[in-house]
């Protein structure tokens, strides 16, 4: 795909191969500029953004009024530390507790950093509050899952790319099988404080439990006394269909862990939402960060829990989910052998043998659609919730037409 870069593209490449570490693989896509759903390249390239940032821009790129309070913010006050107060805090830990229905809400700045609060907090809970010997704390996760990078948290993933030559691993972790209720159930023993899934497995590839799951996790947890955290820094915050992927299973975690669209594409933003039994458990002192809270991150992140207000994002996500649902189970059978989708959150599964799935994503990107593989032979659609359903119709023409291409 190198061969016919246009130069700016071609300049800017090799530059990010010499001087990047090279931890990512990315399309040869050079973008600089963004509104909505669309984004322009170095050369002047546009389109369409089916994978909003891994749903870091649910709520498109530039969004104006998330601009506007971002700008705004930036001439005010930017950073106060959690050595004083700031007046932008307040407003939005309320905002997003009332929003999750929570008492209270411990803000940080990156996903993984949510998470690594939340194993802190369960295991703080455990000892505290429930009575667990020291040191014994043991956190149940599922196989497949992906909750970020840190040395504790890969410690708990059965990727070998994210896991291997990083060790010594963090101990305290239990792995069962996603999706199999059975299995959580037996794996809960008096050390366990706490369950950790995502609702929808999205590194995995949209990965979709049996429906009643998430219900019955919670009632195993609740009889067992033992926390249930739901990573919903890629299923939250609209993409499902719903605020949360939880509501649409009818089931309230002990915590949530939220990310991603919550910095509204503009800045790092992540939070875990609690009630005060659990969180409260922290104490000065115990937990923190420098920027974590910070005035610009608190107001664009209240801006964000009013967008979600509306309802409209939530609307939209259903709406538009099931026609691209349509349009793609049309598609089973024509060089796609597997279709899953929450809301605008599918996942589509290449036929075997046809094309690997990075090789659908460049095609698709020649073809001006941005879409990103994942496991070897799974793409992944996940467009801002701000798309337009003719813009949704012409991205699946796009990739029926290089399904077409690829089977001759
Ligand atoms: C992206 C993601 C994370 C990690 O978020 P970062 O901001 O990249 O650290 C954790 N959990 C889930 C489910 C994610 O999708």
């Amino acid at each position: 795909m190198t061969a016919h870069l246009a130069s700016e593209t071609q300049r800017y490449l090799a530059q990010a191969e010499e001087f990047g570490a090279h931890n990512y693989h990315p399309l040869p896509i050079v973008v600089s500029e963004a509104f909505g759903a669309w984004v322009t390249d170095v050369d002047g390239k546009r389109y369409l953004d089916c994978l909003a940032a891994y749903s870091a821009l649910n709520f498109g790129h530039a969004h104006p009024v998330l601009v506007d309070v971002a700008k705004a913010q930036l001439d005010r006050l930017t950073l106060t530390s959690r050595a004083f107060h700031n007046d932008r805090l307040g407003p939005f830990l309320e905002g997003l507790a009332k929003l999750a229905g929570k008492d209270m809400v411990l803000p940080m700045n990156t996903g993984a950093e949510a998470v690594e609060s939340a194993i802190k907090v369960a295991r703080a809970w455990g000892y505290r509050v429930k009575g667990v010997e020291h040191d014994r704390a043991k956190i149940i996760v599922a196989n497949g899952n992906f909750h970020g990078r840190t040395t504790t948290i890969i410690s708990f993933s059965d990727d070998p790319d994210a896991r291997d030559d990083f060790g010594p691993y963090t101990p305290g972790f239990v792995s069962v099988p996603y999706g199999d209720a059975a299995a959580l159930a037996a794996a809960i023993d008096d050390d366990t404080v706490a369950v950790l899934l995502e609702p929808i497995q999205g590194e995995a590839g949209i990965v979709v439990p049996p429906h009643g799951y998430l219900a019955e996790v919670r009632r195993l947890t609740l009889d067992a006394g033992v926390l249930f955290i739901a990573d919903e820094i890629q299923s939250g915050l609209g993409r499902t269909g719903a605020t949360f992927q939880c509501d649409n299973e009818g089931v309230i975690p002990d915590l949530y862990l939220l990310g991603k669209a919550l910095g509204g594409g503009i800045v790092p933003v992540s939070a875990v939402v609690g009630d005060a039994s659990v969180l409260g458990v922290l104490r000065p002192g115990e937990h923190g960060s420098t920027f974590g809270g910070n005035p610009l991150a608190a107001a664009v992140g209240l801006a964000v829990v009013g967008l979600l207000e509306t309802g409209d994002y939530q609307r939209r996500a259903r709406e538009l989910g099931a026609g691209l649902r349509a349009r793609l189970d049309a598609l089973v059978g024509r060089g796609v052998v597997e279709v899953r989708s929450v809301g605008l959150w599918a996942g589509i599964d290449i036929a075997p043998g046809l094309a690997s799935g990075r090789r659908v994503a460049e095609l698709l990107a020649e073809r001006g659609v941005l879409a990103k593989d994942t496991h070897g032979s799974t793409i992944r659609l996940a467009p801002p919730l701000v798309v337009e359903a003719d813009e949704l119709d012409w991205a699946v023409d796009q990739l029926e037409a290089v399904l077409a291409d690829l089977r001759g």
